[in-house]
């Protein structure tokens, strides 16, 4: 894993993004701690963007920041707005950012009473759980309403079924961080460069 993440670093990837899941929020049951200690042990200056795919993040967010993640992102729909924030200042005393994410059932609204708290918002283009799923449309409209709403105050990420065939739509909508597995991943090293540079524009 070391190994590919190297490579698609040095292909010009200005992040990983880790997708943590808990076998509870989603049916699927990912990587831990353990492995972002790992990846920050072999590239320790990479950009670690966690993302929590849990039921419980507090119980989650303090050994991921130990381990060495650079951001921490959790779920709307996993608590209500005041233990968001409160997890959120929780993430920032520890010198990491902080995002919230939202599910494509989720109305846009449950964002409103928190997102503000937060460094950046991921608006979840798949329903989350395992890659390879075809990008939902409709969740470029969450996109648009969180950049309208916050202004360059906001980083806006979106994860979930986006390649070089539609990042041009996703970053008019105002996305600015762009999460790619399976259309990155999928692909022989030779092409990661220039996936990611139409990724990127
Ligand atoms: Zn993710």
């Amino acid at each position: 894993m070391a190994e590919w993440c190297g490579r698609a670093v040095e292909s010009g990837a200005k992040v990983l993004h880790v997708d943590v899941m808990d076998g509870h929020f989603v049916d699927n049951l990912t990587m831990g701690p353990d492995m972002v200690r790992a990846l920050r042990a072999e590239l320790p200056q990479v950009f670690l963007d966690v993302h929590l795919m849990v039921t419980n993040p507090e119980r989650f967010v303090e050994p991921f920041a130990k381990a060495g993640a650079d951001h921490i992102t959790f779920h709307i729909e996993v608590a209500p707005p005041g233990e968001l924030r409160a997890l959120a200042d929780a993430v920032r005393a520890m010198g990491k950012t902080a995002g919230i994410a939202i599910n494509p059932p989720t109305p846009v609204d449950r964002l409103w009473p928190a997102a503000d708290a937060f460094d950046l918002t991921l608006v979840m283009s798949v329903n989350p759980g395992r890659g390879g799923q075809a990008f939902i449309v409709e969740t470029l409209e969450k996109t648009r309403a969180v950049r309208e709403r916050y202004g360059t105050d906001m980083r806006v990420e979106m994860d979930g079924g986006i390649g070089p065939g539609n990042a041009r739509l996703v970053r008019d909508s105002g996305c600015d961080v762009l999460v790619a597995g399976s259309s990155f991943f999928g692909q022989p090293p030779e092409r990661w460069a220039g996936i990611l540079e139409s990724l990127q524009d």
